[in-house]
């Protein structure tokens, strides 16, 4: 008897061959483990090896090698991607986007009025935006909810902070800015601006731009972002805000990012983008495919565009199915979905969206996307069956 293999939650059995058709499928979380195969194919390329008496410092400054050698890299790898103006520009590192998006909201909110800066996100939106900015209670910013609120007010004293989301989480769309005027100020979150998950119709070339390593290379854990700013005196605010906060980015975080980036620009880009974009877009299409057949479920339309990246019309890839119960009676789409087929997705209403949504990630593991698919494909094939 050999011993016992760790098995998906669906499958069982002495080689995990069994099948348990009323288990449980994860589709929540943003997790981007679809591109655990692309590294364990670069494992040895990839790997670090670091000795116990380097880089012992801290990180503050901008003293080091590694992380000019770090940003060098950076601004070559928007520049291949073509996703980033970076000329003339600052880069700033965080401990992932997540620590990057409230020194942005610091950055930007006014120091000292006696009315502090509106923070806004169109709906549906990442949560995450609302949850940062009211954590902090903060008396120079705060949580104002929908953009579409602060479209026709004038209030000359009042500054606006947007969020602007592109591609977007959860709906993949390549949001722009909706608030326009002397007194806003926005924060582009490009997380998902790679060519895994969209086309690069252009680079991205907005005052305060966030991007990450977690939807890159898929490291999340590893805790890196940078965002690129082009005003002196908001880089130099972010630049404090690190210092207080973390007093710099992880150094061995910084040696794993600059190793990984090195890895992805090897092939100009081309290894980890061709197998991030085809393996986004067969799910994609997979899943489409199975929805289209449906009269309960629609998906999100997402239109492919020209990639200047890849020179061609890709077809969609997006990170998340953003998916609509269409019948009056099943409000609670998040609760069908587990009702019926033991589906966890993530709700409409944590995206501020009503609950006739629900988000299904499409950036797990293989096996969880299979998983996935297979349960859709039973709840669509039951729709004609007694219900
Ligand atoms: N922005 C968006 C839109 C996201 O979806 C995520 C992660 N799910 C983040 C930022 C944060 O990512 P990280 O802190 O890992 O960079």
């Amino acid at each position: 008897e050999g011993p016992a293999c760790e098995c998906n939650t669906c499958y069982g059995g002495p080689d995990c061959s069994q099948f348990f058709p009323d288990c449980a499928v994860n589709a929540d979380g943003g997790d981007p483990l679809f591109l655990e195969p692309f590294w364990m194919q670069q494992a040895a390329s990839s790997a670090l090896l670091v000795a116990g008496w380097h880089r012992m410092s801290y990180s503050y400054g901008d003293q080091s090698t590694i992380s000019q050698e770090l940003e060098r890299h950076i601004r070559k790898l928007h520049d291949i991607v073509g996703n980033a103006a970076t000329e003339g520009r600052y880069v700033v590192f965080g401990a992932g986007s997540t620590q990057l998006l409230n020194a942005a909201v610091y950055a930007l909110s006014p120091d000292n009025s006696s009315s502090p800066a509106r923070v806004v996100a169109s709906i549906p939106f990442y949560p995450v935006y609302e949850l940062q900015t009211d954590i902090f209670n903060s008396v120079d910013f705060q949580f104002q909810g929908d953009t579409s609120l602060w479209k026709n007010k004038s209030d000359s004293d009042t500054e606006v902070i947007e969020f602007v989301t592109s591609p977007n989480n959860p709906d993949g769309q390549l949001n722009k800015a909706v608030l326009h005027g002397p007194n806003v100020k926005a924060i582009h979150d490009h997380a998902y601006y790679w060519p895994h998950f969209t086309a690069i119709p252009a680079p991205a070339d907005s005052d305060v731009m966030v991007f990450t390593l977690s939807k890159l290379t898929g490291h999340a854990g590893s805790r890196f972002g940078w965002a690129i700013i082009k005003d002196k005196v908001i880089y130099q605010r972010m630049v404090t805000y690190i210092a207080l906060n973390t007093m710099g980015v992880s150094r061995d975080t910084q040696l794993r990012a600059l190793k990984l980036i090195k890895v992805v620009l090897a092939t100009g880009g081309r290894g980890i983008f061709e197998f991030g974009h085809e393996t986004m877009r067969k799910r994609w299409e997979k899943m489409n495919k199975l929805i289209s057949t449906s009269k309960r479920f629609s998906l999100q339309k997402v239109i492919p565009e020209y990639c200047n990246y890849f020179q061609k019309i890709r077809g969609a890839s997006p990170a998340y199915a953003w998916l609509k119960c269409e019948k009056q009676e099943d409000k609670h789409c998040f609760a069908v979905l587990q009702a019926v087929a033991n589906i966890t997705g993530r709700q409409g209403s944590l995206f501020y969206a009503e609950d006739r949504y629900v988000r299904l990630s499409l950036i797990r593991s293989q096996d969880d996307f299979d998983l996935l698919l297979h349960k859709v494909n039973e709840l669509v094939v039951g729709e004609e069956g007694p219900q």
